[in-house]
């Protein structure tokens, strides 16, 4: 299958236009140019034109127009992406952002229906006016979309409570490559009627076709919280400490995130006012938090219980409990600054990898060993949602060197990484998806009938290969775009 041609021309865009109005199809440079730049800025692309559809008709209508005109289509959320799946190579971006209304809030039924370009904060805002939770929480939220949140099946820190975005949606409206509409938007808990077709597009990144719309689960509004930062020897030890925790709270245990010294040394280094929560240092810390949907959970008295029990078995080396607003936001500001400020030490090598929960110990331990031993001097940083198994296992270039010599390394700490995580039965993509970025590796690592399967039904919705093409998985034997 080659790739279709996908150069929009006059009459095409005029024909969008029509529909559309002329100010909803961009094609100035300076308005196009945010559409056009990953967010790291590893990629630059370019398009043809960014139109902005104000409902699923108009976008079904643009849909269909390029399936006509052989114009391919890379759908847009709030482009916080960080595979480079939104990066277009010609063709149009279809930019979300008109599709913003909550349509309905159904407290008895624990829904919310909302259109794809709602960001995530809007649709978290409207649960809570509602007394009501929607659990999914990202340093990107007042940015991202909901489309794009279900596009990527984004993770975060309530996964290990709530789960993944798959885990909170339980019906889709997509347009499809040909320009038609499922509409598959029911608020169910169950429905046997066949195959479950909402999992295809969920984490499809954009290539099987274009979430207009979604009916997302609801949870009651957590009503007692108790938020907690320790500091203790090493990973093993927190995964000891996690177990004890999971063990008494259950699923109470809302968020358990593992901070290495060098994470939380670089966030004092680098962050703008930001405290530590601990006098001493310490090899490892993690952020805790417990919630409750009870006004009278006493979950002080369970947290100081654990922990109390965990510094008498000498676990844990110091431990904080947050006592105001102000204390709890400052401990999540440290863990949120992590990617940010790993970029004011050079260059840095990522990896968004999981293993099981139980491995992550000896994950993080053999990987390390592994990357100190592949190269004098690098720094590792490998932190995240170790209670769901996942780390961002990132290396910082060591000091001193050049950047681009370092970066040269990629590769090569990809095949130690992620032969490691591979050992273990672990993911090489946890958690931002595929995209560009590890299109490739994908094939080292994924099952391939798996591969083959995917391939067929990316061929199946869309055998012309318009939407997102190059992504997750080459459908042509085209290379990926240079970094
Ligand atoms: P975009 O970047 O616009 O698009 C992402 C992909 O989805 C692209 O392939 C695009 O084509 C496709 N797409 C977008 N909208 C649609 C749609 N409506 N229909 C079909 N396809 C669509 N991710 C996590 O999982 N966990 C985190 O904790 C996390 N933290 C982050 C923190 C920061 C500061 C940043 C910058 C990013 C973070 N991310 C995280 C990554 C990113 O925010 C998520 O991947 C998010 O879900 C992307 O949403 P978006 O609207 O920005 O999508």
């Amino acid at each position: 299958m080659s790739a279709p041609a996908s150069t929009p021309t006059p009459e095409f865009l005029a024909s969008l236009s029509r529909r559309l109005g002329a100010e909803h199809v961009l094609t100035e440079p300076e308005d196009m140019a945010p559409h056009l730049v990953e967010t790291r800025g590893l990629y630059r692309g370019l398009a043809g034109a960014v139109v902005r559809p104000k409902d699923a008709q108009e976008a079904a209508f643009v849909m269909a127009t390029c399936h006509a005109e052989g114009v391919t289509v890379v759908p847009h959320g709030g482009n916080t992406g960080l595979v480079g799946g939104g990066v277009p190579f010609g063709g149009i971006v279809l930019s979300l952002s008109r599709l913003n209304a909550i349509r309905e809030v159904d407290a008895s039924n624990a829904t919310i229906t909302a259109e794809a370009g709602c960001t995530l904060k809007s649709i978290q805002d409207a649960a809570e006016e509602a007394d009501k939770l929607f659990p999914l929480s990202l340093g990107s939220e007042g940015t991202c979309q909901i489309g794009g949140n279900i596009a990527t099946n984004a993770g975060g820190t309530g996964v290990l409570r709530y789960g993944n975005t798959r885990d909170l949606v339980l019906g889709l409206e997509v347009v499809l490559p040909d320009g038609r509409i499922w509409n598959g938007l029911r608020g169910l808990r169950k429905d046997n009627t066949g195959y479950d077709l909402k999992h295809l597009f969920i984490g499809s990144e954009g290539t099987l076709g274009i979430v207009t719309a979604a009916v997302l689960k609801l949870y009651p509004a957590p009503k007692s919280q108790v938020t907690a930062f320790i500091g203790c020897d090493g990973p093993r030890t927190a995964l000891t400490i996690f177990e004890r925790l999971r063990a008494a709270a259950g699923d109470q245990l809302t968020a358990y995130e593992f901070i290495p010294r060098f994470g939380l040394d670089m966030v004092m280094k680098h962050g703008h006012d930001v405290t530590r929560p601990l006098q001493g240092e310490h090899a490892a810390y993690a952020l805790i938090e417990l919630t409750s949907p009870q006004p009278d959970a006493d979950l002080q008295t369970l947290a100081e219980t654990v922990l109390g029990q965990a510094i008498e078995d000498e676990l844990v080396e110091d431990a904080a409990l947050a006592t105001s607003g102000a204390q709890v936001a400052g401990m999540w500001k440290l863990r949120e600054l992590m990617s940010e400020v790993q970029g004011k030490e050079g260059g840095s090598i990522k990896h968004d990898v999981s293993v099981p929960v139980s491995r992550v110990a000896d994950f993080l331990t053999e990987a390390s060993a592994a990357c100190e031993a592949a190269m004098d001097g690098v720094r590792v940083c490998g932190f995240g949602h170790f209670g769901d198994g996942n780390i961002h296992f990132n290396l910082s270039q060591p000091v001193g060197m050049d950047k681009a010599e370092f970066l040269a390394q990629w590769e090569h700490f990809n095949r130690i990484v992620h032969d490691i995580v591979a050992k273990m039965n672990g993911s090489i993509a946890a958690e931002h998806g595929v995209g560009l970025i590890k299109r490739d590796e994908l094939l080292l690592y994924k099952d391939p009938v798996a591969v083959d399967m995917m391939k067929a039904v990316k061929q199946a919705i869309d055998p012309r290969n318009i939407l997102n093409p190059g992504k997750v998985v080459a459908i042509t034997d085209d290379p990926p775009p240079a970094l």
